[in-house]
């Protein structure tokens, strides 16, 4: 394949934007090359500016899980983009979408919306310091939620000690109210709990982890981070934005039947338009601004776009009884798959999976937090990235991410993926 007009493109956009891409993960850095410029998306294709036809594994990394230009969205946001796109009030649209999502998503009564997911997280934590009126939160180390400097963590030195800025620009007193935790470790959770009593606001987890490759909670994680928080008067976040309305209707609460405190959403909830959303039970939203104290805003939340785009989405997976059965067999068959091939061709590997969310590791040894996630052999994954990309298959241009499984994709495209596996993995 040809990517001649994206190279030009993208030497173009180097000019003016920085890096040439408004989010730093599309630049290809993690495994070389210049990336690819989109021209349109159907179903489970994308087709690029060379007039390459690429299988989509990302989907805008979650959102389109129907598939690219799903009509019903697309119509919602014609006919509402005629109505006016932006008023800054309230409009009847919002309630639907709301009520909607309540409905589906198990212990929350109320849902404020927001504009990305990185808002919704930085919002619920902001309500749950108010809340409990404590300071501290504890993130887990490879849990992403979004770029909000209280999330920029890393580990400090030491286990117990306060984490230390990931990113220039975040201070070292922001950082010192984000303690850093091991994924899948409640004994290292209970470790900082004791060590700041009565400090912690707040633990935000992705339940099923999705931004350092797929890693489920092992058996007992999320029970015991429920147990603990209810135990030491902290609330837990489930950070949903990649796992609500995909792993089911009412995300990983329903999936795992275990009651957050709070949740947020991204990615699927807005359609593929900017939309995030926090939610939880009236005592705690009640908190929020104009009926508490705790201040939030937007001038754009709302916005009728993509409130439109976002209820066509949650109504189309509402009233489809068995997209969920559906979308996690096409991910199992994929699964069964690309491990038979991998086999046949000595690759040492670890493939996650729940749901429609699916990892390929490079490494043999379970991966089931940050440092087991880093220890692939990323070499391999970059032949692994780029000779699917020459077979015309778009995964994520890192090692540290999920494949997204659409409902367009069909069997055929599964089996044209397996079989460039085979053929890409015999030059691994
Ligand atoms: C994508 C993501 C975010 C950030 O959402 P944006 O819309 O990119 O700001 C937060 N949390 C999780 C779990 C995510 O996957």
């Amino acid at each position: 394949m040809i990517y001649k007009r994206s190279s030009q493109l993208f030497a173009e956009a180097e000019k003016v934007i920085p890096g040439g891409v408004n989010s730093p993960v599309r630049a290809f850095k993690a495994v070389g090359g210049t990336p690819i410029f989109v021209q349109r998306a159907k179903g489970a294709y994308m087709y690029d500016e060379d007039g390459n036809r690429l299988i989509d594994y990302i989907n805008s990394w979650g959102p389109m899980i129907l598939g690219h230009a799903f009509e019903p969205v697309v119509q919602a946001v014609i006919e509402k983009a005629k109505l006016g796109t932006s008023f800054g009030m309230p409009t009847e649209l919002e309630t639907q979408i709301a009520a909607l999502a309540v409905s589906m998503v198990p212990n929350i009564d109320k849902i404020r919306f927001v504009n990305s997911g990185t808002e919704a997280c930085m919002s619920a934590v902001r309500l749950a310091r108010g809340f409990t009126k404590r300071d501290k939160i504890i993130k887990f180390a490879g849990c992403y939620h979004g770029h909000s400097d209280s999330f920029l963590i890393q580990a400090g030195s030491g286990a117990v000690t306060f984490g230390s800025p990931s990113s220039p620009g975040v201070t070292e007193g922001t950082a010192k109210d984000t303690l850093l935790a091991i994924y899948n470790d409640l004994e290292n959770v209970k470790t900082l709990i004791e060590a700041n009593k009565e400090q912690i606001a707040a633990i935000i987890v992705e339940p099923v982890a999705g931004n350092m490759g797929c890693i489920p909670p092992n058996e007992g994680f999320l029970e015991g981070l429920r147990e603990m928080c209810t135990a030491n008067g902290i609330l837990l976040i489930f950070d949903e934005v990649m796992t609500g309305f995909r792993l089911a209707k009412g995300g990983v609460q329903e999936l795992f039947n275990i009651k957050a405190d709070i949740v947020c959403f991204g990615k699927v909830i807005g359609g593929g338009l900017p939309v995030g959303a926090f939610a939880a039970r009236n005592e705690i939203m009640n908190y929020l601004a104009p009926l508490g104290p705790v201040y939030q805003a937007g001038t754009l939340s709302g916005n009728p776009l993509a409130m439109a785009a976002g209820l066509a989405m949650l109504q189309a997976l509402n009233n489809d009884a068995a997209i969920f059965d559906r979308l996690a067999a096409k991910t199992a068959y994929l699964h069964e798959g690309i491990e038979r091939v991998l086999k046949a061709n000595n690759v040492v590997f670890t493939i996650n999976r729940i749901g429609s969310m699916i990892s390929v590791h490079f490494d043999a040894a379970p991966v089931v937090d940050f440092k087991s996630a880093a220890n692939g052999d990323n070499e391999s994954f970059k032949k692994f990235f780029h000779g699917l990309l020459q077979e015309g298959i778009y995964i994520a241009p890192s090692a540290y991410e999920t494949w997204f499984i659409t409902d367009a994709l069909s069997y055929e495209d599964l089996d044209f993926t397996i079989q460039a596996v085979d053929k890409v993995s015999k030059t691994l």
